[in-house]
């Protein structure tokens, strides 16, 4: 037997992300059953399924917010987290973005981007500067949240979840509160601001149509388990069975 370890290579680091075998239930039922999943830095992961198949929990979970009943979670292939060892959801250098997530009504935009950020007053400014230059929005530096539109507002949402350059972006249905007219446009820019930061980017949606236009990989789930896994463009020309024909050619 060949007992010489292997040789480490570039490519064969540990993913930023690794989720192994999931399992969480709710009465009795697993609602998440059985999830293994691995991102990389620079990647962006779709979790897609309709409703109620169990993508937000998962990412509670890898959030830190909920435990697992079973399964572990590796960042950079260390532990973080499995059913007796838990990194708290604060020390998980993780990246928060839902429809939901609501800017800080009593702060400046500059003050909501530049929240949470560590080092001097100088250093804050200069990355609260970059990230609202990057969404188009310096001008509202100095401005609070209600004086923006919805579609402002969820820019400078994304601008305060990546300030703080965080290894992991977890993403829940962040577009679809925004009407369609701007919804293609910050798709676009969410996506190419992404991938300048140093991130893996788990991006959760029910619409067929974003993954496709977002994802480097697409995890189909459907009943809290992981049915099919691959690049867009093979998940899409080969799905797997009837029901995902069904859920691709639904989008409108
Ligand atoms: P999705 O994000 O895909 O719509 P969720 O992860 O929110 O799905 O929910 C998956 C299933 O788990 C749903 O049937 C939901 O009702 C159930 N569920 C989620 N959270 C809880 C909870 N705290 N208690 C009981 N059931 C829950
Ligand atoms: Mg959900």
């Amino acid at each position: 037997m060949n007992t010489a370890p292997a040789k480490m290579h570039s490519t064969m680091a540990p993913p930023r992300l690794e989720i192994r075998n999931i399992r969480r239930f709710f009465e009795g039922r697993a609602v998440v059953d059985d999830v293994s999943l691995k991102i990389r830095a620079g990647q962006v992961t779709c979790l897609l399924g309709p409703s109620g198949c169990g993508k937000s929990t998962t990412l509670r979970m890898i959030a830190g917010v909920e435990m697992q009943d079973s399964g572990e979670i590796y960042v950079d292939g260390k532990l973080i987290c499995d059913t007796v060892f838990r990194v708290p959801p604060e020390r998980r250098e993780i990246g928060l973005m839902f429809q939901d997530f609501a800017l800080f009504p009593h702060l400046s935009v500059a003050d909501n981007v530049g929240f949470g950020l560590k080092g001097s007053k100088d250093e804050k400014r200069a990355r609260v500067e970059e990230l609202l230059n990057r969404v188009s929005l310096k001008r509202f530096i100095d401005g609070y949240p209600h004086q923006l539109s919805g579609g402002e507002q969820q820019r400078v949402a994304l601008a305060r979840a990546i300030a703080p350059r965080p290894r992991i972006m977890l993403m829940d249905e962040p577009f679809s509160g925004l009407d369609n007219r701007l919804r293609d446009g910050i798709r676009d820019e969410t996506l190419s601001l992404l991938k300048e930061e140093d991130t893996a980017v788990l991006l959760v949606t029910h619409e067929p149509e974003e993954a496709m236009r977002m994802a480097d990989e697409i995890a189909l789930m459907r009943g809290g388990r992981i049915v099919q896994q691959g690049a867009p463009y093979n998940v899409y020309t080969h799905p797997v069975d009837k029901a995902a024909v069904a859920f691709f050619s639904d989008v409108n």
